[in-house]
């Protein structure tokens, strides 16, 4: 089956033909180039193609509570307690769960991502049971959406007290998983919790996804104890680590370091700059910090960086539109990526750091695109139009579209 999207407007500014068969680009021609003999097609109409966004780190068992689940404080630790207290009162049920993870799918579909890596919460009263209800969500976007699952233990994971956490991660195991997640920042051994992960993970042929030092306290930096540790166990998956925040405040040369240990460890680092906005600097009231990790230190010296959105409107970020759109334009204002780079960091740098190829509109490549209604890149981040078609191995999957008037 041969599938043409025609008259696409590419970032280099050529309007081509693309022309798909098994998934896959198999001619970029100029646009207007007669269709093969029974192919089918879809009219993109001068639309701009972009690579499919990633969310290489979302939080869909907790997306969508920020009118339910409040968190006055604002910062981590409120959102944290503010969540784990809705937990343990059986706030969420497994159908409202159910729920909630699909919206937030839908949503993330519609603006033209294909692909996620959500975290899910495991241990504590809660068990691997959100892990299941949020399998029954993905279940839905089957041959829509690559969705990789985390699970992100409770803390402690160390120690006598972390025994239910550990079991706990064990069972989201059995229930099915992509990779091991945790706090080391928030567990009373960091190293413990690390070296915990990387053992479960070995066992299971798993990858780690760890949330490093999210936190602006300089003397709180796991990242380089992580960073020997996989490179002492030649641990063998996908290892990534999500935030990185305090990194973001030592000196240059500490930083210079710790990339270069984290390159060497080959570990990707995903910053998340929305959620750290929110969560971070409450404390900070002159020169407010950023809290998002030195993004061009990582990535000069080898780092695989990939941009995430992390919560969307629940206790940890009442904001987030569940776009990636969003994330590059803060990545723009709040790190200082030029827009061609930050509209990278959540599509194809995100598609690298999940282990799916890069989508550089050459033949051969995942036909996994977004056409949006903007003149450039930098118009799509400026503007963010809701006008969008979003496509799967080169099929129309999601559609939305904007009217407006002006009444004189
Ligand atoms: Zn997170």
């Amino acid at each position: 089956m041969v599938h043409v999207l025609r008259n696409a407007l590419l970032a280099d500014g050529r309007t081509v033909d693309i022309t798909v068969q098994d998934g896959k680009i198999s001619a970029v021609g100029a646009a207007g180039s007669p269709l093969p003999a029974e192919s089918t097609s879809d009219d993109l109409g001068g639309r701009l193609l972009l690579p499919a966004m990633v969310e290489p780190h979302a939080h869909i068992d907790k997306a969508l509570t920020a009118d339910t689940v409040p968190n006055p404080r604002g910062d981590l630790m409120g959102a944290i307690e503010a969540w784990i207290s809705a937990s343990d009162r059986g706030q969420f049920t497994h159908d409202d769960m159910v729920e909630r993870a699909a919206a937030a799918l839908t949503r993330l579909l519609l603006n033209g991502t294909t692909a996620v890596r959500t975290h899910v919460n495991v241990g504590g009263e809660v068990g691997a049971s959100y892990v299941v209800a949020v399998k029954e969500a993905v279940k839905r976007f089957e041959g829509l959406m690559d969705v990789q699952i985390v699970a992100l233990t409770h803390q402690p994971i160390t120690g006598n007290d972390g025994r239910g956490n550990r079991a706990a991660l064990l069972e989201a195991i059995e229930v099915g998983i992509d990779l091991v997640g945790g706090c080391p920042h928030l567990d009373p051994d960091p190293r413990g919790l690390i070296d915990n992960a990387i053992k479960v993970a070995t066992d299971a042929g798993l990858g780690i996804d760890l949330h490093i030092d999210e936190t602006l306290n300089p003397s709180m930096l796991t990242l380089p104890i992580f960073a020997r540790a996989i490179q002492e166990s030649g641990f063998a998956h996908s290892v990534s680590a999500s935030h990185c925040v305090s990194l973001s405040v030592q000196p240059v040369a500490q930083q210079v370091a710790v990339a270069k240990e984290v390159a060497a460890a080959g570990i990707s680092i995903i910053p998340l700059p929305q959620t750290n906005l929110f969560l971070q600097g409450w404390d900070h009231p002159v020169s407010m910090p950023r809290g998002i990790t030195p993004i061009d230190v990582l990535r000069d010296h080898g780092v695989r960086v990939a941009a995430g959105a992390d919560n969307v409107q629940d206790p940890f970020n009442p904001m987030g539109r569940s776009d990636g759109l969003e994330t590059a334009a803060l990545l723009v204002m709040a790190a200082h990526q030029l827009p061609p780079v930050a509209m990278d960091l959540v599509s194809n740098a995100g598609r690298e750091v999940l282990g799916l190829g890069r989508v550089e509109m050459r033949v051969g490549d995942s036909a996994d695109f977004f056409a949006i209604a903007a003149p450039s890149v930098r118009g799509a981040l400026a503007d963010a139009p809701r006008d969008r078609m979003v496509f799967r191995q080169g099929r129309l999957v999601a559609r939305r579209s904007e009217s407006e008037t002006i009444a004189r």
